[in-house]
């Protein structure tokens, strides 16, 4: 029998600047400890999605009009941003968003803020973050604008680490970087996913990818979920193939 969901999205509707309708009736769900893929084209309405969830709308004068979201049982829409993450549940944001000027070891440390254990207890998880990105310890007092695209990503992933979260909202991690480096973090991924029972919902335009980590997939066409599947599934679908895995 399937895991209970972890997160649902039931019907979500998003209005950008009281006009403009972008999302129109999106439902999805993540089982506890699943790796779920969101994927669509530019501009389809991945990232709105994400951060509608993670009520990260406001900023751009967008809201959810329609519709619930529930992590682990509660409703969350009303939450801020911060709530959410001290309830388990973080975005990492397309671009990155390290602090150029910070080093790593700064910016992994910026992301234990919400958290009121001691001293110690971060010790360990920046430990922990090291010992699955090997990379940021040996960059960890450089400045983290002066680090490559893949060590910037990787730094955004071990700052969310920071706040030991059980479900992290991954926008677009293969954006940028060499098809080694999509590896390099897609491996890291699962193996949270595995070893921390993280569960992961990735928005990603790189079909082929994301569809080879996660168990299940979703595919947003204008602000409509067009088809969803087992992963497996998704990639023997003959309109997948078409128009999204570059074959046929
Ligand atoms: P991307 O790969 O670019 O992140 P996406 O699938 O994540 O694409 P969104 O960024 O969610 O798509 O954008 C969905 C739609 O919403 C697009 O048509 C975009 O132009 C529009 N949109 C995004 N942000 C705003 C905003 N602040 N105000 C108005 N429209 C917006």
């Amino acid at each position: 029998t399937a895991a209970q969901p972890i997160l649902s999205v039931n019907n979500i509707e998003v209005i950008y600047n009281h006009v403009i309708l972008v999302l129109k009736g999106v439902s999805l769900s993540v089982p506890e400890g699943g790796i779920v893929a969101l994927l669509g084209a530019n501009g389809a309405g991945k990232t709105t999605t994400l951060k509608a969830i993670s009520n990260l709308l406001g900023a751009e004068r967008g809201e959810v009009t329609k519709g619930s979201i529930v992590f682990k049982d509660d409703q969350v829409e009303a939450l801020s941003p911060n709530d959410l993450v001290k309830r388990g549940c973080i975005q990492v944001m397309e671009g990155r968003h390290c602090f150029g000027h910070l080093t790593v070891e700064e910016n992994l440390m910026t992301g234990a803020y919400t958290r009121k254990d001691g001293h110690g207890a971060i010790r360990d998880d920046l430990d922990l973050v090291y010992s699955y990105f090997p990379r940021l310890k040996e960059r960890r007092s450089s400045q983290a604008g002066y680090t490559s695209g893949g060590e910037q990503q990787m730094c955004a992933i071990g700052r969310a680490l920071m706040s030991r979260p059980n479900m992290i909202l991954l926008d677009e991690p293969s954006m940028g970087l060499a098809p080694q480096l999509v590896e390099e973090i897609f491996e890291i991924v699962k193996l949270l996913n595995e070893k921390e029972g993280v569960s992961f919902l990735l928005a990603e335009q790189n079909t082929n990818v994301a569809l080879r980590y996660a168990t299940y997939g979703y595919i947003l066409e204008a602000g409509r979920i067009v088809l969803d599947g087992d992963a497996a599934a998704l990639r023997d679908n003959e309109d997948v193939k078409e128009f999204y895995l570059g074959v046929g």
